[in-house]
């Protein structure tokens, strides 16, 4: 039994058709329960709520305090290489692309490490293209320890692995993996993963079961916002989480909502989501599931992050490069997706003071743990 055998239950047509159909007192009668199901969700994200979005907004505030305090998480990512093996439409690292191709050294990471040291981050995203031998297994058992010591919290969005390999890299430090899905929905999955492992859509599926397994701490999930209908795919990560929170409820739970935005020359969205359609997907989540962590990277930009921090997000990333060497190589060329946000650490750090919020250099579990 994995997530895969939930999958098959659900329709995505039926699942758009409903959300479409939802009304005002369906909205109104998720926004007075104590505890929203995955009806109250649809709701909630349909369009019969945009009215209400002040209030989902008021509510998603007080339920984020009463769970994270004012606090907001920090954490970079750290791009070790961008060789990958798959052809992705929307990504730059795509083997289809003719780039120059870099993995970093054991002692190029080291200066990477200290440069994002320099700014007080102690937690940190490792972050790979997919290549099964060049940046695998044996990669990571060379590099996860040389990484480890320097932070308290390691989180990691590479390829897919065996439950065995997460378990072999819990033991060397992994606290974290980031796997999104990209879409749920199977055949246009196809059209934007053309080559390479990625094309397997149900092994990518059925991670999040294989890293529950593992012991993994936390578990990252989210679709790409623009590859399909945006509210039937966010659906669907609600009913993924829904999903591990019952099967493994040992487990933490993250969930991210990079958005596919319109650009030149670049592959054009199928579903275009507006900011406003932003704030009321992560309220959604929140009055959905008041524990799960938010996350927002810099691809938004300065203004949104600073205007949507208070209502929902628990943690962002700052100062990204997201290429292999770019904070202390100076590399330049190699970039994944352009940031939106390039404001410096100390900055981001300022900002989050300004509007009365701790900024938590490590994830927030550990910080207050103990
Ligand atoms: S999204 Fe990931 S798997 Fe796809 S081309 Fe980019 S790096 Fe490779």
């Amino acid at each position: 039994m994995s997530f895969v055998d939930r999958f098959k239950q659900l329709n995505w047509d039926d699942i758009s058709l409903s959300i479409y159909a939802k009304t005002a007192e369906d909205v109104e009668r998720a926004l007075a329960k104590p505890k929203r199901d995955l009806e109250d969700f649809k709701a909630l994200i349909s369009p019969a709520a945009e009215p209400y979005l002040e209030q989902m907004a008021q509510q998603s505030f007080a339920l984020t305090r009463k769970r994270f305090g004012h606090t907001m998480s920090l954490y970079i990512p750290l791009y070790l290489s961008n060789l990958c093996a798959n052809a992705c439409s929307y990504c730059g690292f795509s083997m289809e692309n003719r780039i120059k191709r870099r993995t970093l050294t054991k002692s190029e990471i080291e200066a990477e490490v200290t440069a994002i040291k320099a700014m007080k981050f102690d937690s940190v995203l490792l972050v790979t293209g997919e290549h099964e031998t060049k940046v695998g297994m044996n990669y990571f058992r060379e590099m996860l320890p040389a990484i480890k010591p320097s932070f308290n919290y390691l989180a990691m969005e590479v390829q897919p692995l065996e439950q065995q390999d997460y378990a072999e890299l819990k033991t060397l430090g992994l606290d974290a993996v980031m796997v999104y899905q990209e879409t749920y929905h199977p055949s246009t999955y196809a059209q934007h993963h053309l080559r390479g492992n990625k094309t397997n859509f149900e092994f990518r599926l059925e991670t999040p079961d294989r890293l529950a397994q593992a012991g993994i701490d936390k578990i990252g999930i989210g679709a790409l916002i623009g590859l399909e209908e945006w509210r039937t795919d966010c659906f669907f990560v609600a009913a993924h989480l829904d999903y591990l929170e019952r099967r493994y409820w040992q487990t933490r739970y993250s969930i991210s909502f990079p958005r596919l935005r319109p650009c030149e020359g670049g592959l054009q969205p199928k579903s275009v989501m507006s900011d406003k359609q932003l704030v009321q997907l992560i309220c959604a989540y929140r009055l959905f599931n008041p524990q799960v962590e938010l996350s927002l990277s810099t691809r938004e930009s300065e203004v949104f992050r600073d205007n949507v921090l208070p209502l929902g997000i628990t943690a962002m990333s700052a100062a990204s490069k997201t290429q292999p060497g770019g904070y202390a190589l100076e590399e330049t060329e190699l970039e994944q997706f352009e940031i939106s946000d390039e404001r410096s650490a100390s900055r981001v750090e300022a900002m989050i003071r300004s509007k009365g919020f701790d900024p938590v250099w490590r994830d927030w579990h550990s910080a207050y743990s103990g």
